[in-house]
């Protein structure tokens, strides 16, 4: 078993259903399976092997797709790199990958240094880009005969890298057997169809990226490509192409529904909305809502390493991260646990503890690669450790609160940010909060705020009085600093950044 079968499927009962819907051109299964034969017969040629690592810095476009399926025939490890990385994340990546092959675009050209390859990888160029060998050339002289590989279920399918919110990204080797059943649990959890189109707007070299690829393929159903997100673009491409189902994060849907347009637009075929990445608030809740009015609204908890942990089938009904995956066992332990601690208390309703993950599942994570030491923080003989920190609510769904390593200890007490943070939210001259903990001779941490202000007149001390007044806030969990910053930073993906405000990277005003 290997994941191409999954697109073999597709191909043999359906060959003339469109695979994948691009801005300038389409293809059907058919079309699909006959060009990324030619890409697989040209890069064995090449001499590229089985588990070899083919590197993509690309923008979701037709020619990253074909790479992709290429790849998954020929048992080549797709390693997809964000480009929008700081550069010294970007070529730890770069170099943590050793990559055989490399194939970029124009806009990636500059990022392709030579001098960083330990060994020269093959340069391959994509619409123009001016590297060893183009992509049409490997086209042209592809044919239809490769000779397929014995891949197992358990060889390394994909590299895909962490976001990088909490330090350097990690990456995260994801076996065929991993990707085609976090696919299939994608599917049953968001109750997919035979023939769904979804949006490919986050991209492929983050693992929401890869799921919708991935969930409509397995269902000979189609993908319309953005090869960059607009906002505008993708609510027309949803309304033009008839996409059902969205699975995207946030700031995705954020950017959509407060589009002028959105409101505009016939946005009746979409049955299933869903995301994950990082929590929605309630009122984007509200806003997806009302513009989309999808019969599902799905939140899915999960991660790089472990597809889904919870999911929540319908989100404005239950609020939280719902109940385990379909592969999935959860525990709440001590919110300090690490791998080799002894101590792992079990938590009692509401009570907040560290989320852990059964790893007895054809889900399991291994370990990251080249990295022996994260891989000891993370893993258990059987437990993964998120270093997310959540609880289970009256009706035993899991809410997520935020990562243990945001966790403020003062004065020895465990102080969570969402707490403080959900106060300040109430108060109306607060566009957005966060608090993070700074070091203090005394107390060990305090708790400093970081305040976009709504209303340009706010001060410290309407603030600090608010707080004192509050009843749900204790003196131990009263900010003792604030800053007003012009914005809160975010990773491209909407990813909350507190490492960057604890390191000062933030503007004051
Ligand atoms: P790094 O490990 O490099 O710091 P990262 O943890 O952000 O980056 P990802 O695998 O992209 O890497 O993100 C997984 C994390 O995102 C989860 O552990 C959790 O903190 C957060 N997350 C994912 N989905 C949700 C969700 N639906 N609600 C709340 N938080 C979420």
């Amino acid at each position: 078993m290997n994941l191409s079968m999954l697109f073999d499927i597709s191909v043999h009962r359906h060959a003339s259903k469109p695979a994948l819907i691009g801005s300038k051109k389409s293809y059907t299964y058919k079309e699909l399976e006959e060009e990324v034969n030619r890409m697989a017969s040209s890069l064995q040629k090449l001499g590229i092997k089985k588990q070899d690592r083919l590197m993509v810095i690309l923008k979701n476009n037709i020619e990253n797709v074909i790479i992709f399926w290429a790849c998954q025939k020929l048992g080549i490890i797709y390693t997809p790199v964000n480009f929008r990385l700081s550069i010294d994340d970007f070529y730890f990546c770069v170099k943590d990958i050793e990559p055989k092959v490399v194939v970029y675009e124009p806009f990636s050209e500059h990022l392709v240094k030579k001098e960083v390859f330990a060994e020269r990888p093959i340069l391959i160029g994509v619409n123009g880009a001016k590297a060893d060998i183009s992509y049409e050339e490997l086209i042209d002289q592809g044919t239809s005969s490769y000779s397929r590989p014995d891949i197992s279920y358990e060889d390394i399918a994909m590299i895909l890298y962490t976001s990088g919110t909490t330090g350097v990204p990690k990456g995260v080797p994801r076996t065929h057997i991993n990707e085609y059943t976090s696919s299939l649990a994608h599917i049953i959890q968001c109750r997919y169809k035979t023939f769904d189109r979804t949006l490919l707007a986050v991209p492929m070299y983050h693992v929401i990226g890869i799921r919708s690829l991935l969930a409509v393929s397995l269902l000979s159903g189609s993908a319309v490509l953005m090869t960059e997100f607009d906002p505008k673009d993708s609510l027309q491409a949803i309304e033009e192409e008839k996409v059902t189902c969205l699975f995207l994060t946030p700031t995705y849907y954020h950017d959509m529904v407060y589009h002028p347009d959105a409101s505009q637009h016939d946005l009746s075929n979409l049955h299933t909305i869903a995301y994950s990445g990082s929590p929605m608030s309630d009122e984007l809740v509200r806003k997806c809502d009302e513009i989309f009015s999808p019969q599902r609204f799905v939140n899915h908890y999960g991660s790089t390493e472990i597809y889904t942990f919870t999911y929540c089938e319908d989100i404005r009904l239950k609020g939280s991260g719902g109940k385990p995956g379909i592969h999935q066992n959860i525990r709440l332990i001590s919110p300090n646990s690490r791998p080799d601690s002894m101590s792992e208390a079990e938590m009692k309703e509401g009570e907040v503890g560290q989320i852990v993950i059964n790893m007895n599942s054809v889900e399991a994570f291994k370990g990251y690669w080249n990295r022996p030491d994260a891989t000891r923080d993370a893993i258990s003989s059987d437990w993964y450790y998120t270093g997310d920190l959540g609880y289970f609510n009256k009706e035993g769904n899991l809410v997520v609160v935020g990562r243990a390593d945001d966790m403020i200890i003062s004065g020895g007490e465990n102080i969570y940010p969402f707490h403080i943070e959900n106060v300040l939210k109430e108060h109306p001259g607060i566009r957005e909060v966060i608090v993070v903990g700074e070091a203090d001779k005394r107390w060990g941490q305090i708790v400093a705020a970081f305040i976009v202000p709504e209303d340009p007149s706010l001060k410290v001390q309407d603030l600090d009085q608010f707080c004192k007044k509050h009843p749900q806030l204790s003196n131990v969990n009263r900010p003792r600093k604030y800053t007003f910053v012009s914005e809160i930073p975010k990773s491209k993906t909407g990813k909350i950044l507190r490492r960057k405000l604890r390191e000062g990277f933030y503007e004051q005003i």
